[in-house]
């Protein structure tokens, strides 16, 4: 890890789960205050009221702006952005001096000078635990004045922290409540205050947004979709499809693409784009994906039996960014290639140059290893991110797959067309095939394949296939072709 001067990269939204309030006693129990032992109610590294202070205070909160209908007030649920890469990545000691040094920040912002730790007088800062930060306002009449107050906020944590040797970028997603007297308990108010921090993550971070009572449907939602996501893996609700990868000259199968479809018995089809972030986030990705490739070989191998050479020649299968983090994946993928018979030289394996991006050092062993190990490596999504040139070089890769965008571009002009030359020039430099992915029509095959492109994939050449469709489709593929030599 090198000196940080340079802003700590992170997944794009790494999304975050709210809590689960339901049975949490910290902040359903209102003990008093003044009955708490203060040790206890001080936390020990940030010096700051901690979570059992909170249900007291903020109920005396919502009593008075029930009793008086001029008190409002807000809590500010506030999340350190990036906290677990920093703590990951440059250690735990370094991990405490950005909390302190978020406190410090808070305290000096929202509070008087000489006003002693938790002081009632000011606004209120409370440590609630791990990266999280409650704030309380006081005497706060809109919800545009807490919005403001939380957008003052932002830019005073998102001034660079100088922690030892390093200089660390991080900032702050704020979830916003305002009361006016509409909460009855603590609790609902927490949870409601984090339920829009979930809000401001998803939105980008670095961002304060205000609760509103809709949040709480997505918040429920994603909550069915983790708990339908635990009980499925390891059932036949999952089902992999196999779109066809076609050499663009004489439409040879060259290989498949292995997609994964969830078909819900009660919630129906969810989409990948959908359930793969969700799979991600509580690592239930990396059980799902040992399971898809063990099938996946399978399949294949009963092509390579049925078809003989006329099956393709290797599969192609998405590698997500936890695996990629994941420093026991190459292991377990030998594991399920010895196990099941499939010769490693017949699996690709797709990343995205962000992915490669967030972990930098590990992706490059990583998928060295791959390599080592005779597994094939193709580029996704290229045109999309940084497609930055010395990434392609660096990494062993084999083929690079032009993102559906770039092709879509391609019958629009002259200037979309140099572009894709370039990339066609450039991957012939570095001996790369090129699949562009999501040919939907005809024009567009002609200008690629003009344009030397030698491979595609798109609904214009086949849909992605269940596995028995794609053995039939194969047959039929290599019959008219053999009709036509
Ligand atoms: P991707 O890797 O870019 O996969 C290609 C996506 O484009 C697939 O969507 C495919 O069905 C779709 N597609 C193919 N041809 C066309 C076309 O001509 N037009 C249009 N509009 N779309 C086309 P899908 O299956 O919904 O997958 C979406 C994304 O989900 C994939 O993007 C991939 O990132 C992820 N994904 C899917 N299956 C898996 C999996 O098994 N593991 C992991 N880690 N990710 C997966
Ligand atoms: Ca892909
Ligand atoms: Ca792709």
């Amino acid at each position: 890890m090198p000196l940080t001067t340079a802003p700590i990269d992170t997944p794009p939204v790494q999304g975050h789960t709210p809590h689960t309030w339901i049975d949490d006693n910290a902040v359903g129990t209102a003990t008093p205050a003044a009955m708490l032992d203060p040790s206890a109610i001080l936390d020990s590294l940030t010096g700051l009221p901690s979570r059992p202070w909170l249900p007291q205070r903020l109920q005396e909160m919502i009593d008075r702006s029930r009793d008086a209908e001029s008190f409002g007030f807000a809590v500010l649920f506030i999340d350190v952005d990036r906290f677990r890469l920093v703590n990951e990545s440059l250690g735990h000691g370094t991990g405490d001096l950005l909390l302190l040094e978020v406190a410090q920040r808070l305290r000096d912002h929202l509070q008087a000078p000489d006003a002693p730790a938790g002081a009632t007088t000011a606004h209120s800062v409370v440590r609630f635990g791990g990266d999280e930060f409650v704030v309380i306002l006081e005497d706060v009449s809109t919800v545009e004045m807490a919005t403001a107050m939380a957008g003052d906020l932002l830019p005073v944590l998102a001034r660079p922290y100088v922690l030892g040797a390093h200089t660390v970028h991080s900032s702050a997603s704020i979830g916003i409540v305002h009361s006016r007297g509409q909460y009855h308990g603590a609790a609902d108010l927490l949870r409601d205050a984090d339920i829009a921090m979930y809000a401001a993550k998803a939105r980008g971070r670095n961002c304060g947004v205000p609760f509103t009572p809709s949040m709480r449907d997505v918040v429920d939602q994603r909550v069915r979709l983790e708990h339908a996501l635990r009980k499925a893996i390891g059932t036949d609700q999952f089902v992999l499809v196999y779109q066809p990868i076609v050499a663009l000259e004489d439409h040879r199968v060259q290989s498949a693409e292995v997609l994964v479809r969830w078909q819900h018995p009660e919630l129906g089809p969810i989409s990948p784009g959908v359930f793969i972030p969700v799979a991600e986030e509580t690592r239930l990705i990396i059980p799902l994906a040992d399971d898809l490739l063990r099938r996946a070989c399978i399949e294949f191998l009963r092509w390579r039996r049925d078809l003989g050479d006329r099956a393709p020649d290797y599969i192609s299968v998405n590698l997500s960014r936890v695996q990629l983090a994941d420093p026991a994946v190459a292991e377990r993928t030998m594991g399920i290639l010895r196990e099941t018979g499939m010769p490693p030289e017949c699996l690709q394996f797709e990343v995205t140059e962000s992915q490669i991006m967030e972990h930098q050092t590990m992706a490059l062993e990583l998928l060295t290893e791959f390599k080592r190990h005779g597994i094939r490596l193709a580029m996704d999504d290229f045109g999309t991110g940084y497609s930055s040139l010395s990434c392609l070089q660096e990494y062993p890769f084999d083929v690079l797959k032009v993102d559906r965008a770039l092709t879509e571009n391609a019958s629009r002009g002259r200037g979309y067309s140099a572009l894709l030359h370039a990339v066609m020039t450039l991957a012939d430099n570095l001996e790369l095939d090129v699949v562009a992915e999501g040919i939907e029509r005809v024009e567009q095959l002609v200008l690629l394949q003009a344009l030397g492109c030698s491979h595609g994939q798109g609904y214009l050449l086949s849909r992605p296939l269940a596995a028995d469709a794609f053995e039939a489709w194969m047959t039929q593929q290599a019959g008219s072709r053999d009709d036509a030599v």
